[in-house]
């Protein structure tokens, strides 16, 4: 199995890649914001709880988070591997990921960053707020906390597995497609 963790702050092109990447490396793409707002648009108790710690821009509890992760991944016992957006955002988060593969005999494989300039990222959320009808994309006070609930809770996690040595970053600046093609090189040296 490959496990790729796709590691950035928001707005830092994670899931648009993933969804590229998907389909290159016939991998299961595993976006936790994405399980939420499905949660959120059936009206399900999971969606309920989630949606206001979402829409403040602050974090959904550690629980409740790694119980809809392990959901999902079991629900896809057959795939090659998966491409986690999102997640994990914490270090109990990273624990839980590590232990739960572990009872697959399985493992994290590679965590690549994308780096990408603070303003740009503002830019680029403000700009996806327009269409996208996402409450926490469209104020930019939101927007500004969770850049700091980033650097605050989730900038850690690379560390975490750069003590594994698992984690590399490449340039999140530029086109889709360069952007792409620099984390195809990365996964292929990584993988
Ligand atoms: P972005 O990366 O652009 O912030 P996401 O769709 O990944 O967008 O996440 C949106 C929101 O969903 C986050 O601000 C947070 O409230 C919640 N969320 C997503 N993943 C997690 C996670 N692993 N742990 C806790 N909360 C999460």
């Amino acid at each position: 199995m490959i496990n790729l963790i796709l590691f950035g702050p928001p707005g830092s092109g994670k899931g648009t890649q993933a969804k590229q990447l998907e389909s290159k490396y016939n991998l299961v793409h595993v976006s936790t914001g994405d399980l939420f707002r499905y949660e959120i648009g059936n009206k399900t108790p999971l969606g309920l709880k989630a949606k206001e710690y979402m829409n403040a821009g602050h974090l959904v509890p550690d629980e409740v988070t790694i119980g809809m992760l392990q959901n999902k991944v079991n629900a896809n016992s057959d795939a090659k591997g998966f491409i986690f957006d999102g997640f994990p955002r914490t270090i109990p988060q990273c624990e839980a990921l590590d232990s739960f593969l572990d009872t697959k005999d399985d493992q994290v494989n590679c965590l690549i960053a994308l780096d990408v300039d603070e303003e740009e990222i503002v830019t680029r959320l403000l700009k996806r707020g327009e269409s996208s009808g996402r409450p926490d994309d469209s104020n930019e006070e939101v927007i500004r906390n969770r850049i700091k609930v980033y650097k605050d809770e989730t900038e850690v996690v690379y560390g975490y597995y750069d003590k594994k040595k698992l984690s590399s970053t490449v340039d999140g600046m530029g086109t889709i497609d360069e952007i792409f093609d620099r984390l195809s090189v990365a996964i292929d040296e990584n993988v």
